[in-house]
């Protein structure tokens, strides 16, 4: 533990994410650790190597940028321990992988980020774990879906292509009282606007490809776990060989140091924008938790710290030709996968085929919609532009 981190607790958030996981004079007074590039770790004496008797000892099991980052996010996340995964899909696995044991049952939220279902339905299932997927909304009603042999319960809020809030607390109420491990993937708030570990979860999932690289130039996961969960995190890391590269570990830290200016700045202009679509004759929806219409909104006024930069709209009826003319033609919001980077992006979706526990209904086209840190009067006028194709297709 660095010097800097003695009184983390006493922090606020936005000096946290400056200050945590750095200890210049360590690195000859340069205020960020430096990139080590490192597999071998030499000893110095036969005792050593042989007790393993030092704090680094080979470049899979960490180096000094790595536990750099793990201890910022942990502090952050405020969880015990955090390990770093090749990407936020490889977190996903890395923290079921560490629980799971053949013959368990699993209850995922039907509204989880979709590859998940696949770490589920195809590597879990081989391996004899059987998942139920519960519906989004069900709260204590998770109850019911115990079983004698469940394992674990899984928590996205909100789900990060149709925006349920989940009743965390409530859901940890039940895994507390049933004896289940909580596990959340709490990537859309960021370690900054929701505290899973103030409300019950035992281990936190970001993929840091989003908001903690920021700049959509990395890919990166983060596993934190609480001090009952640490040491099935820590066992199952090990096993499973699991490791993050140097550089784009050192692209995390530098992006989680403006991760509170990002998200004000994601948080407000998300807000505006949410705003202004809903007001738009050619929108029918728009789901943002901070949006009073938004059905979770109670919950996420009780429970969460800030909004992010995504969400989505629905759109009324119109022909496919009027959402290719409106989308093809954008100057600013980019059509692509991922989200959490400075800049807006904008992707048709339809989850009809992959939920099994709810149905989804919408009135028209779904279009996830990611709010970056440009000027939001030109982003209206870009989708406003893009609203008159709309409109002169259909
Ligand atoms: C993107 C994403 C992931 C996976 O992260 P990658 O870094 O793309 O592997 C996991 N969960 C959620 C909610 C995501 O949006």
């Amino acid at each position: 533990m660095s010097r800097s981190d003695e009184d983390a607790t006493s922090r606020r958030p936005a000096t946290e994410v400056v200050h945590s996981g750095r200890d210049p004079f360590a690195h000859h007074g340069f205020v960020n650790p430096p990139v080590y590039r490192g597999s071998t770790v030499l000893f110095p004496t036969v005792e050593k190597l042989n007790k393993r008797d030092q704090e680094y000892t080979y470049g899979r099991r960490g180096t000094p940028t790595v536990r750099a980052l793990e201890t910022a996010i942990a502090n952050i996340e405020g969880g015990a321990m955090t390990k770093l995964a090749p990407s936020g899909y490889a977190a996903v696995s890395l923290a079921f992988l560490s629980f799971v044991e053949a013959g368990d049952h699993l209850l995922v939220a039907d509204s989880v980020y979709q590859p998940t279902r696949k770490l589920c339905d195809f590597l879990l299932k081989r391996l004899g774990v059987e998942t139920t997927y519960y519906d989004p909304l069900i709260g204590d009603g998770i109850d019911a879906l115990v079983r004698p042999n469940t394992r674990l319960v899984y928590t996205e809020s909100p789900g990060s292509q149709t925006f349920e809030l989940q009743d965390v607390p409530s859901i940890s109420r039940v895994a507390t009282a049933r004896g289940l491990w909580h596990l959340m993937d709490n990537t859309w708030a960021s370690p900054l606007y929701f505290k899973p570990f103030q409300h019950g979860v035992d281990v936190s999932i970001q993929a840091a490809t989003k908001y903690i690289v920021g700049h959509a130039d990395a890919m990166l996961g983060a596993v934190t776990a609480n001090a009952r969960a640490a040491k099935h995190l820590e066992k199952g890391n090990e096993a499973l060989g699991t490791c993050a590269g140097s550089e784009e570990v050192f692209l995390g830290a530098r992006g989680l140091r403006t991760l509170d200016v990002r998200l004000e700045r994601h948080h407000r202009s998300g807000l505006e924008m949410a705003r202004w679509l809903e007001s738009r004759p050619e929108v029918a929806r728009v789901l943002h938790p901070g949006l009073e219409s938004h059905p979770g909104h109670a919950i996420w006024k009780r429970d969460f710290l800030g909004a992010s930069g995504l969400f989505a709209i629905i759109l009324k009826p119109c022909p496919p030709a009027g959402v290719a003319a409106m989308l093809d033609h954008l100057a600013l919001f980019g059509m692509g996968f991922s989200w959490g980077g400075f800049e807006s992006l904008i992707v048709p979706f339809d989850p009809t085929g992959y939920r099994t526990a709810t149905r989804w209904q919408a009135e028209g086209q779904a279009l996830r919609v990611h709010i970056g840190l440009e000027d939001p009067a030109d982003l209206k006028a870009d989708l406003d532009a893009g609203f008159a194709r709309l409109r002169a297709a259909g």
